[in-house]
């Protein structure tokens, strides 16, 4: 439940696929879209909103064009533009620093070589509460990999192995989902690993040495803490 990344590196694939992510999992996030339009555009479209719902799209120039859709859309329409443009790393930075809602800088990643953004996640000073409402209430089913896997074989843990489905996909890729119910294929309402501590309304994880990346990095940044409803907090620098 503690992050012990203070900074992470993604390649510019990788930057894709985490704002890919970020666009599709919260509710609503009109009044980042409104911002990231023009720099996404090249300054081509501006949005506004129409009552609650309805996002407004101008396209602009002599024959200025409008189209009205909702707020899922308009991250889908901005993201389709994102992932076929090539932009400068710098810029690629500023819309990361937007959508993650913290410093990001272009820069060398020393183990492989290769540039891409670094992003400050500022989770040095997050303090984890104990609360379990990440191992609830929050949908982790896809967020187990490969990799995850592999040590628990390495680590002969069966008992964990029994509760993850295995699925491959047309191109024959094993995906792993988490967590199933041994022996059906019926997930649990909410993590089986999760233990009730001494303390009152704590929880503690039953596998915390060997837990998927993903909980072990969750929240990634102060912006996820928020948007997904954990109770840690933020200590003074
Ligand atoms: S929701 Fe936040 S505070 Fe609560 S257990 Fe998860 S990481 Fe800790």
């Amino acid at each position: 439940m503690m992050n012990e990344n203070e900074k992470i590196f993604l390649s510019p694939k990788q930057v894709r696929e985490a704002i890919r992510i970020d666009f599709k999992q919260y509710e609503s996030q009109f009044d980042l879209f409104q911002e990231l339009c023009p720099i996404i555009t090249d300054n081509r479209n501006i949005v506004t909103k129409e009552g609650r719902n309805a996002c407004v799209l101008i396209t602009r120039g002599r024959k200025s064009k409008v189209r009205r859709m909702n707020d899922h859309d308009l991250g889908d329409y901005l993201f389709n533009i994102l992932s076929e443009k090539t932009y400068p790393l710098s810029v690629i930075a500023d819309i990361c620093s937007k959508v993650f809602q913290t410093k990001t800088f272009v820069g060398l990643n020393d183990e492989t070589g290769s540039t891409g953004i670094w992003i400050e996640t500022e989770m040095a000073r997050f303090k984890c509460r104990q609360c379990g409402n990440c191992c609830r209430n929050l949908k982790y089913h896809y967020d187990c990999t490969e990799n995850d896997y592999k040590r628990w074989e390495v680590c002969e843990r069966h008992d964990i192995m029994e509760k993850v489905m295995i699925v491959y996909s047309d191109s024959g890729t094993a995906e792993y989902r988490i967590w199933k119910e041994p022996g059906t294929s019926r997930f649990y309402p909410e993590c089986p690993w999760l233990i009730p501590s001494p303390s009152k309304g704590q929880f503690a994880c039953g596998i915390q040495d060997v837990k998927p990346a993903y909980c072990r990095q969750y929240p990634l940044t102060q912006k996820h803490a928020v948007m997904t409803g954990c109770k840690g907090t933020f200590e003074a620098c």
